[in-house]
């Protein structure tokens, strides 16, 4: 079976003390699951770094939530590549909606965060997404093909091997969120797929596609079986650990 790829973000949810005693479950939680699941979690900075040395020794994949690309600078309020490298983070998330929509991140930017991590051998996870707006006016596909050439701008077949991206329709995020239909992913994803082949025709194929969004504890096994989803990335429904390992066990 081919390797499926399961992760949260925990935006800003969890105190230090809080993402500690998380973690250590976690840690033991990895051990039973199946070894075709690539774990990871996202903690915010303040965790990042007693978290892992907390996960060391386990399968746990540890990523960040946001960064800068410059290395260094007069950037206040900035985390730089080379910091989060000194850490050892294996994945960086890029683009969510919410850094979108609160603070003004485009595709531009993204996509020097994008060649950045790349320098230092991280992961970039690369989020894309239409909102309500844009779905309703029919131009899901136009908004998702533009955020991808532009996040993906100036990158060899090698690099966008190293590559993964996660589709998050806004519409679907959050306590306001309406899970997307199986039927309505599944197109999307098939989309994306295309999309990426016409990018990397030969990379394109292997890039992991996670889908985020709703996910829960009653949908993550029929979304996890649609053609071209790779992946699950999950909010609140793995926020609670106990949560979070009904849904491993399963997988
Ligand atoms: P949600 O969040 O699972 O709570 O909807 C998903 C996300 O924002 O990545």
């Amino acid at each position: 079976m081919d390797k499926i790829w399961i992760g949260t973000n925990w935006k800003m949810t969890k105190t230090l003390a809080e993402g500690l005693s998380y973690s250590t479950k976690l840690k033991s939680i990895s051990k039973e699951i199946s070894p075709n699941i690539e774990l990871f979690i996202i903690p915010s900075y303040t965790a990042l770094l007693p978290i892992k040395e907390i996960i060391s020794g386990s399968s746990i994949q540890l990523g960040a939530q946001n960064m800068h690309w410059e290395d260094r600078g007069a950037y206040t309020g900035e985390i730089s590549p080379k910091m989060l490298d000194e850490i050892g983070i294996d994945i960086i998330e890029l683009g969510h909606s919410e850094r979108r929509q609160y603070f003004n991140e485009n595709d531009n930017a993204i996509n020097k965060k994008v060649l950045a991590a790349l320098k230092y051998n991280m992961k970039p996870l690369i989020c894309i997404g239409e909102n309500l707006e844009q779905k309703n006016n029919n131009i899901s596909k136009e908004i998702l093909a533009t955020q991808l050439k532009v996040c993906l701008k100036h990158l060899s077949e090698e690099q966008a091997r190293h590559v993964m991206v996660a589709y998050e329709p806004v519409w679907a995020i959050g306590e306001q969120g309406i899970p997307a239909d199986a039927e309505y992913i599944a197109a999307i994803h098939t989309f994306i797929r295309d999309t990426l082949k016409v990018l990397f025709p030969d990379a394109g194929i292997d890039i992991p596609l996670l889908y985020g969004g709703s996910v829960n504890q009653n949908n993550f096994l029929e979304y996890i079986e649609i053609e071209n989803v790779d992946g699950l990335f999950i909010g609140r429904a793995a926020w609670d650990i106990e949560s979070f390992q009904y849904i491993l066990k399963q997988l």
